[in-house]
């Protein structure tokens, strides 16, 4: 019997003497980091509200509890008695029964009414039909991202279930190793913006943290070859964790799956399906510019069946020396600082992904409070000795000077914008000032994947901050369904009426002018100068975006019909607002470090360009006193 059978064993025979004699256990399986407890008394389970959490909480795990398929109650029968169970109010759309685990899938335009206080609903359903409940959002604005997601996981059910059973034997296996050392190699993004990439290796484990391309240098991706990742074979690697969608962070994951990778993407739920769409629009571009992608769309599906989401919060199992916790880190949807526990009470390192230290009209700021912490590996796009940012008042003025200038011109304001995040802001921020009468009522179009984005955001509101969530949930008062927005759906047409017509502001992707739509509203606006090209992100080195910023007034351009490039004069007006980045600047990277809880040990300083991460790593040396590093690309740090 292996030791991961004699585990369960005991755990089942553990489990039944915690159990009132009324409540039996047929099987107990690890599915992904979750326990599952079959029984053939859901109802009686149910009955005990706080049995599953106070098994939980004595065996430190998750447990979830399933009933055993031949109790079932009809699901005809059960959807009738589950609808008399949700108040109606919760605007149930659609039940889903699986009888192979005794789930039923609940959608419902407000989740939190089918799971009532601390849950009693959901114990409610199932005292009264015996499924196991599993209650999804019904997006509140359309998303065709978040159907595909659900209706592609259905679809695949079987197969994910083998992968995560799979996982979950792997994850639970014995240690093999008494040796005990903690490292972390760099495969990407040091002394650069872009190409993020880390593994993280116990004897027991390695871990891929991120796998992202290089904005405006497709050809350079992370360093993957190397014997720690996956030189020494894709079953080398245990786990990819992915802090967020942005694709310098995930661009290449699917990759790994061509490469043969088997194992699991953890991540939050908003970021898998922000991935899936953003990786998707990668494989649309380098078509579109005649580039070979490095795998198609069938990979960008094996990493959507491969990702186990988990939530802010949950402290995870993911290896058998390795505890996972994902916390907000105010960048974008779904975004994460991820921290791992090694071994028991060994080692503690933090990798910040990309974060926000204040709060900002989208996210609450990041979390810096962990319950041990010795590395922290961070971000320092903005570390450079002189990035302060204006602060966000200060940046809305600046926006919304621009806007009546432009405005009074007879102009258009056209901002390129990445589609996840930034967009989102801006449109909150032109939202309440036309509603508050600071510039006047205009039309803004959305063009490229921003509206897409924006539904996947209104999706998961739960990510969202406080105030921003309430009106969400009140559809009257979604900031995201104001009459001002409008949707560019019909290409090239509908862009040179926006063109030809009264004043507006356009927002386009991509943010760094690298392609996509901006591309054409450059051709369609790029010689007008009572026009405005406004850029509210950072510009990444090489990035025609970056380039505009900095002077060139003679952009490359392909011709529309032709396919051939030529040289457009850009006679529009280019301002760059600063303030509105989706990163901490110098100010709130030192805040997030000095407010840190506990304060780290050690501090690498990753994602940025080479002064930038110096510049940070000689700062939080001599305010703090900590070891600091800017480590280069393809270095090892070992740490016990
Ligand atoms: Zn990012």
């Amino acid at each position: 019997m292996s030791s991961v059978d004699q585990q369960l064993d005991e755990l089942r025979t553990e489990i039944t003497s915690e159990l009132p004699s009324d409540i039996s256990v047929s099987e107990v399986k690890y599915e992904g980091p979750e326990l599952v407890v079959y029984t053939r008394d859901p109802k009686e389970f149910a009955q005990q509200g706080d049995l599953i959490r106070q098994l939980a909480s004595k065996l430190r795990k998750r447990i979830t509890v399933r009933p055993d398929p031949d109790v079932l109650s009809e699901p005809r029968k059960a959807r009738e008695q589950i609808l008399s169970v949700v108040p109606e109010d919760a605007g149930v759309s659609d039940l889903d029964f699986h009888k192979d685990t005794g789930e039923v899938v609940i959608e419902a335009e407000k989740p939190g009414m089918v799971i009532g206080r601390h849950g009693s609903t959901l114990r409610e359903i199932t005292k009264e039909v015996g499924w196991t409940p599993e209650v999804v959002r019904t997006p509140p604005i359309e998303s065709s991202t978040v159907s595909n997601v659900r209706n592609f996981l259905k679809q695949e059910r079987d197969e994910r279930r083998d992968v995560l059973e799979r996982v979950g034997r792997q994850i639970h296996r014995e240690e093999m190793s008494d040796e005990e050392y903690v490292r972390i190699t760099t495969l990407g993004c040091c002394r650069e913006v872009g190409r993020a990439a880390f593994i993280l290796s116990t004897p027991e484990t390695r871990i891929l943290i991120d796998c992202g391309d290089k904005p405006g240098a497709e050809g350079e991706v992370p360093y993957l070859q190397v014997p720690e990742a996956l030189g020494a074979g894709a079953s080398n690697l245990d786990a990819v964790v992915l802090t967020h969608a942005h694709l310098d962070h995930s661009a290449l994951l699917p990759l790994l799956f061509k490469y043969g990778y088997d194992g699991p993407i953890y991540t939050t739920e908003p970021t898998r399906d922000l991935m899936g769409l953003l990786q998707l629009d990668y494989l649309d571009v380098a078509a579109k510019e005649g580039r070979t992608p490095p795998y198609d769309s069938e990979m960008v599906r094996e990493a959507i069946k491969h990702t186990i989401p988990l939530e802010y919060g949950d402290v995870t199992d993911i290896a058998p020396d390795v505890k996972l916790t994902l916390h907000n880190a105010g960048h974008i949807l779904g975004s994460a600082v991820c921290h791992f526990h090694i071994g028991d009470g060994l080692y503690n390192v933090a990798f910040s992904g990309d974060i926000h230290y204040d709060d900002t009209r989208l996210f609450n700021g990041a979390v810096n409070d962990f319950p041990r912490v010795e590395t922290l590996v961070l971000e320092s796009t903005y570390g450079g000795r002189n990035d302060y940012q204006t602060d966000q008042d200060d940046a809305e003025r600046n926006l919304k000077k621009v806007i009546k200038e432009t405005y009074e011109k007879d102009g258009k304001v056209l901002i390129p914008a990445f589609a996840v995040g930034r967009s989102q802001e801006m449109m909150l921020v032109l939202e309440e000032a036309m509603r508050s009468g600071d510039i006047p009522e205009m039309p803004v179009h959305l063009d490229g994947m921003i509206w897409e984005a924006t539904a996947i955001h209104t999706t998961y509101p739960e990510y969202l901050r406080d105030d921003l969530r309430d009106r969400i949930f009140h559809d009257d008062e979604n900031p995201f369904l104001a009459d001002q927005f409008n949707h560019i759906d019909g290409g090239e047409e509908e862009r040179q009426e926006v063109a030809d017509g009264e004043p507006c502001i356009i927002l386009s992707t991509s943010g760094m002018v690298t392609g996509g739509p901006i591309m054409s509203w450059l051709r369609h606006l790029g010689s007008d100068p009572d026009s405005t090209l406004t850029f509210v992100g950072y510009q990444a080195q090489g990035t025609l975006g970056r380039r505009i910023q900095s002077g060139w007034d003679e952009i490359p351009i392909d011709d529309d019909d032709t396919g051939r490039q030529s040289t457009l004069s850009l006679n529009m007006d280019v301002e760059t607002v600063d303030g509105f980045s989706g990163h901490a600047d110098r100010q709130g990277l030192e805040n997030f470090v000095k407010t840190m809880n506990p304060r780290p040990e050690k501090v690498l300083c990753v994602h940025g360009d080479e002064s930038s991460t110096q510049d940070l790593s000689s700062a939080l040396y001599h305010d703090y006193n900590m070891r600091t590093f800017a480590p280069k690309n393809l270095e090892t740090f070992r740490f016990v």
